[in-house]
């Protein structure tokens, strides 16, 4: 991507590995309403460096030099933060607000190519059985993860999450780590409900209800789903923002209600190495398996329909995670 909209598909040169970095071939990329919002330019322009390759949803197989030649060794996952290490948040532990904003697939180049170079140190093997499906999920886990260990959830709550897309989902699959009472979720597209039934949802409904809940969690990133998530909020509940509206939106709350109701609302940026580990680590034992949620799949020359299928979902048919895999096109590349 040269600018906001001029995106292509271009031949680049292999980049040469240096000190403490490594060659990683990637197998599958995931796409998200970040990506789109790459492709437009509304992203906060604080987050984003152009010339720009995509690709922050990712496994690959790290590269191997065997007799001058590049071959695949084990699986593996790699941080998309890249943390000063020094500043005082990374000190703290809150890699994700890392005074030096760095980011895969944001200011350097992204793993929708046939080779990526990342840093040694932020890269997770996985297990040998764990399937590549399941691993391409790692980030949005880690960070929906990060936003609900940060929210201290007991168990025997009632939850809502807000909004039918991968990120609600994935919310919904992993809230039930958390042991709550119920999980209802407002969504807007009647297809998706087989999806939500699948990651743990008990209650799917499409037009909102007026009850009250313990935890909250808007994953629409839209105006009206924030006001929502924050109005359905019961007393002394919590209210989890993980959507990204666009940049620039503004909602309307009654700031009495928040006070009144005792209300925590909670904003939660990404994900700090503990939650990435610690989402890696779940993955290793096989308690996660997310891969139900893939449900299109393309390869790196049908891009323009992956985008549009992310763009614009068909209505009628459940739409989870849209793939960009890049297995045998990558071999093809190197032949040529
Ligand atoms: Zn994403
Ligand atoms: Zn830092």
């Amino acid at each position: 991507m040269h600018s906001p909209g001029v995106v292509g598909l271009e031949e680049l040169a292999v980049p040469t590995v240096g000190d403490g970095h490594v060659l990683v071939r990637p197998i599958a990329n995931g796409l998200c309403g970040t990506d789109l919002e790459l492709i437009d330019g509304t992203i906060d322009e604080a987050y984003v460096r152009y010339p720009l390759t995509l690709g922050h949803e990712w496994v690959g197989r790290r590269c191997v030099q065997m007799n001058g030649e590049l071959t695949d060794g084990e699986l593996v996952v790699v941080e998309g933060i890249i943390p000063c290490g020094l500043c005082e948040q990374c000190q703290r532990g809150a890699t994700n607000r890392c005074a030096i904003y760095d980011e895969i697939g944001f200011t350097r180049p992204g793993a929708i190519a046939t080779y990526i170079l990342v840093p040694e140190h932020l890269v997770h093997a996985l297990s040998g059985d764990v399937a590549p499906r399941d691993a391409v999920l790692t980030e949005p886990m880690a960070v929906v993860w990060r936003a609900l260990r940060r929210a201290s959830i007991s168990p025997g709550t009632r939850c809502l999450v807000v909004g039918d897309g991968t990120v609600g989902l994935l919310c919904a699959y992993l809230l039930q780590r958390f042991n709550p009472k119920s999980i209802t979720m407002l969504g807007v597209r009647p297809a998706q409900a087989e999806l939500a039934q699948h990651a743990g949802v008990t209650e799917f409904v499409t037009s909102p209800s007026g009850e009250r809940y313990d935890v909250v969690v808007e994953a629409a990133g839209q105006k009206a789903a924030v006001e929502y998530a924050v109005s359905s909020a019961d007393r002394g509940g919590i209210v989890v923002l993980l959507g990204l509206p666009a940049h620039g939106t503004t909602i309307e709350v009654a700031p009495d209600d928040i006070v009144n109701n005792d209300l925590t609302i909670q904003g939660s940026f990404s994900y700090t190495r503990t939650s990435w580990r610690e989402i890696v680590e779940l993955l290793n034992e096989k308690v996660l398996r997310p891969s139900f949620l893939i449900t299109h799949e393309f390869t790196l020359d049908q891009w323009v329909d992956a985008i549009a299928t992310l763009r614009t979902p068909d209505e009628t048919q459940p739409r989870g995670k849209v793939l960009v895999m890049l297995d045998e096109v990558s071999s093809e590349v190197t032949r040529r």
